[in-house]
């Protein structure tokens, strides 16, 4: 597994990949511009070369740009889902440009219409999404189901790529705080291994395309998002244990999004527990 984490990207995307080796890690993902703004950058040719170079010189594996938090595309608000699918583009859009290889989203709130209700839209604007001219994969994280949120079950992911018309470009990042508070257990490899098969009859495994590799403040059921740091939260290292030893996933990339040790984002500590947990 390439274990990597999330970093900041302002003050010149290309230093990214510096940061995120600076920690140890071996894969990187960033938000372009603010998580809670709809103004994101589009990157030059420029920029992106210099990006590339850095990956180069760091060695580093795989990009991912997460998609800011604002996006919705079920909400019955038309503004609100064309403002999210032109994001979206956007995204994947700097992913060309960085040779990243791609966008993950969340889906956002059905806003008590439930999901049949929004489902028709999701797939307005998805298919809009997977028609612009990009090729980044198009990834579509699960969400810890809170309220309205879209995505909390993998039969609901599932149906989204099923209303795609099973586009290829269509991929799943699964989160394992997320899973976890959304009543999906992991906490031992048996657990996870169940995960993986009620993952796999939902979605099909040759889906998942990256992990967050997150413990969660909160237990099982909860619904609730707030990670924790690797091992000191209601998930605990025998599940990371399970995962990160986990064959079928030896090229995949794994991306940190906790907390920090000090509280200034996913570090070095963290991702040595994980690596301390590797069979060697
Ligand atoms: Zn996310
Ligand atoms: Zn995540």
């Amino acid at each position: 597994m390439m274990l990597g984490l999330h970093v900041r990207s302002g003050g010149g995307v290309e230093n990214a990949p510096g940061r995120a080796a600076a920690e140890g890690g071996e894969t990187v993902q960033i938000f372009a511009g603010s998580p809670r703004m709809w103004k994101q950058p589009t990157y030059s040719r420029e920029q992106g070369e210099k990006f590339a170079a850095a990956m180069e010189e760091h060695g580093l594996a795989e990009t991912f740009i997460h998609v800011m938090y604002l996006t919705s595309y079920g909400t019955a608000d038309e503004e609100h889902r064309r403002k999210s699918t032109q994001a979206f583009i956007t995204a994947l859009e700097n992913c060309d440009t960085l040779g990243a290889r791609g966008a993950v989203t969340h889906l956002g709130s059905h806003k008590g219409e439930g999901f049949e209700a929004a489902l028709p839209r999701i797939r307005d604007c998805l298919m809009e999404v997977l028609a612009s001219d990009t090729e980044a994969e198009v990834i579509l994280e699960n969400s810890a189901g809170a309220g309205d949120l879209i995505g909390g079950t993998f039969q609901e992911l599932g149906r989204i790529i099923e209303a795609c018309d099973n586009h290829p470009c269509l991929k799943v990042c699964l989160d394992t705080a997320h899973a976890f508070t959304s009543g999906y257990d992991l906490r031992t490899a048996e657990d996870w291994e169940q995960l993986l098969n009620q993952f796999d009859d939902a979605i099909g495994l040759d889906r998942l395309s990256v992990l967050h590799l997150n413990d969660s403040m909160h237990d099982i059921g909860t619904y609730k998002d707030r990670h924790e740091n690797i091992g000191d939260g209601y998930i605990g290292y025998e599940a990371f244990r399970a995962i990160v030893n986990d064959t079928r996933f030896s090229d995949m990339s794994a991306v940190l999004e906790v907390p920090g040790i000090e509280n200034k984002g996913p570090d070095k500590e963290n991702l040595d527990r994980l690596k301390g947990l590797v069979n060697e």
